[in-house]
């Protein structure tokens, strides 16, 4: 175990009706059951370009806009996940430029979800908490489990019953307290809240979730410095719960405000599968509340039917002049060869479902050849081999012999994602 710090953590409030609360493990407003925010101080003094650029390469550099006083005890390695042009996908999607922000690689646990456990389990060690734990679609289970182990910290984990088997291997082999849930995420959540109050433990996205959101602010700050402090005209990300799309907008906003970079923000576009769009169909459909659906899609990671911030994320994406996008299963897969066959980059399902919604946004015509767009890359493809196994085409088998792979060579190649999947491309 590490020495005792001096990290602490700020205070929170309402987002909605501004109730203030002390820095402690709670999961919504008491008054209005809203969400709730960290409240940062009034008198904090932000660094400038210069001063970001000399700090390691970490999500920390940024850590004036994170809701800690003090150093971070704990993930000094997350973030700052590398930023790629892609003048392929740039030409496949028709617009002027695109970038790959790859969270595929994300430390330790290769999705964006170890952003929000970097500052969640930070958060956890300045309240003293001894035990951590999570209602996950599979992403957030490998995350926890990672952080808490280097913390020395116990872990129980709550997912799905029928998630991908290298999620349940890749939370098991950290030693954690892995529990199947059956039934959906949603119900999986409800458990947790139950079990956050019996036994006070911290759950990350439940009464911890004012500090764990603000980490995915992180990914939008890494964005601007890296496209040398410029911001992109649209970004494309996936939606689950809705976190990421909404402080994506309030990540860019404040680094508008602290004058780092400058205007306009970017239109931003969120991305789901069409067997769980609650939050693009609120967007599409302009009503006043988000129906929940069941989830009935390979896009596992982010199949929320009941989305925490899906009013915020919805918010986000219409008022910053963006919009959304839901797509099949089938294009799914197709997104995810069309990403790695135009850029190198392996995807996960999610990753899949926002490049194909980049593909019909911008048929739409919603993304153009005015447009920078950044793609949000947000897990692994190794961690969901199942769904493109079946479509690639099997390697031939032959002897070691030259003749026999000259016959392969005269043949004809077999078809691309591009050719097969996405006509016109
Ligand atoms: C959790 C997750 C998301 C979306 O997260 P929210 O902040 O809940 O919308 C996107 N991509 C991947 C791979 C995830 O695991
Ligand atoms: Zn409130």
């Amino acid at each position: 175990m590490l020495a005792a710090s001096t990290l602490t953590l700020l205070p929170q409030h309402c987002k909605l009706c501004g109730t203030e609360y002390p820095a402690e493990p709670i999961a919504i407003c008491s008054e209005c059951l809203g969400p709730l925010e960290p409240t940062y101080p009034r008198d904090r003094v932000y660094p400038d370009r210069d001063d970001i650029e000399r700090r390691a390469p970490s999500l920390w550099r940024y850590r004036e806009w994170l809701p800690f006083d003090g150093e971070p005890v704990y993930s000094h390695d997350t973030g700052f996940t590398p930023l790629i042009e892609a003048p392929c996908l740039a030409a496949a999607l028709g617009v002027g430029r695109a970038w790959v922000k790859n969270d595929a690689v994300a430390q330790p646990t290769l999705s964006f979800k170890d952003r929000v456990v970097a500052s969640a389990i930070n958060a956890a060690h300045a309240l003293g908490l001894g035990v951590v734990g999570c209602a996950s679609t599979g992403n957030l289970a490998n995350a926890v489990a990672a952080h808490a182990a280097r913390a020395g910290l116990p872990a129980w984990i709550f997912i799905p019953e029928d998630l991908e088997p290298a999620k349940v291997i890749g939370t098991a082999v950290y030693g954690a307290n892995l529990v199947r849930v059956r039934g959906h995420y949603d119900d999986v959540n409800r458990l947790c809240v139950q079990l956050a109050d019996r036994f006070g433990w911290g759950i990350v996205n439940v009464n911890l979730r004012g500090y764990y959101g603000e980490g995915s602010k992180t990914m939008a700050f890494e964005i601007a410095e890296q496209l040398g402090w410029r911001l992109p005209t649209a970004v494309v990300a996936p939606m689950a719960g809705g976190s990421l799309l909404t402080k994506l907008r309030k990540g860019f906003g404040e680094f508008l405000s602290a004058e780092l970079v400058n205007g306009p923000a970017p239109k931003l576009f969120g991305a789901q599968a069409s067997g769980c769009a609650p939050i693009v169909r609120l967007v599409e459909s302009g009503a006043a509340k988000l129906t929940p659906e069941i989830p009935n899609t390979v896009a596992r990671s982010i199949a929320i039917g009941n989305p925490a911030d899906g009013p915020f994320a919805a918010r986000a994406m219409v008022e910053s002049g963006g919009w959304g996008a839901h797509v099949s299963d089938a294009e799914i897969v197709a997104g995810i060869r069309l990403l790695a066959e135009t850029t190198g980059v392996f995807t996960e399902t999610a990753g899949g479902t926002t490049v194909a919604a980049a593909l019909k946004l911008a048929r739409e015509g919603r993304l153009g050849q005015d447009d920078e767009v950044v793609v949000c890359i947000t897990g692994n493809g190794l961690k969901t081999t199942d769904v493109v196994r079946d479509v690639l085409p099997e390697a031939p088998v032959v002897d070691a012999k030259v003749r026999e792979v000259a016959a392969l060579v005269a043949a004809r190649p077999a078809p691309s994602a591009r050719e097969a999947g996405f006509p016109g491309a």
